[in-house]
């Protein structure tokens, strides 16, 4: 596996601030929706950075902790897919993105939520389905920034790949923030395309 910065903060604020806007959204709606993910994409000068957040069962097809050796290959199949992220959002050669640093977050890559987030997650849950039950939610979060030499090649983003390489998701909520605007799309398999 290719080394990566994980040191480096993810500190961009317009990101930030996008962030705390989608966390009131979350909370009033509820739960995840399996089959649905959420993609935060923050252009800013040469900086690229974008934030997958994912139900576990759009990526690995279940969302308790792997135990089976079955499931821990997929979790170690799903990790290395997330992380060649050039091909996984198919960035224009011409724009000359680098990867500046990527990073993985689920509690199914053995990450222990800290005690806030955990509790969070819980009452989300609770409130969105309205009804007990214990069935195992989780989600796998991907960070993601490149620095781009020619950020004016960015004039498409195609997810097509990232579709096709998780073919459960089938519709992925995007909130791009770029030089032209702030932007809310419903990416789909058959409408992947998004301008910048
Ligand atoms: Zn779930």
């Amino acid at each position: 596996m290719r080394r990566l910065l994980l040191a480096l903060p993810f500190a961009l604020l317009p990101l930030a601030i996008a962030h705390a806007a989608e966390e009131k959204e979350h909370a009033s709606l509820g739960a995840h929706e399996h089959g649905v993910a959420q993609l935060d994409i923050v252009l800013d000068g040469k900086a690229l950075e974008f934030e997958l957040r994912s139900p576990s069962m759009n990526i690995v097809g279940f969302e308790h902790p792997a135990s089976t050796d079955a499931d821990k290959t997929k979790v170690a199949e799903a990790r290395e897919l997330l992380l060649k992220s050039q091909a996984l959002f198919n960035l224009p050669l011409a724009a000359k993105c680098a990867v500046l640093a990527q990073k993985l977050e689920s509690p199914l890559f053995g990450d222990k939520p800290d005690a806030d987030d955990h509790d969070d997650d819980h009452d989300d849950h609770a409130k969105g389905e309205g009804e007990e039950h214990h069935h195992e939610h989780s989600e796998i979060h991907a960070h993601y920034q490149f620095v781009c030499d020619t950020p004016s090649a960015l004039k498409k983003l195609d997810l097509t790949q990232l579709f096709k390489t998780f073919p459960a998701t089938h519709k992925i909520q995007v909130q791009l923030i770029a030089p032209s605007g702030q932007q809310g799309v419903e990416a789909t398999p058959e409408n992947a395309t998004l301008k910048f």
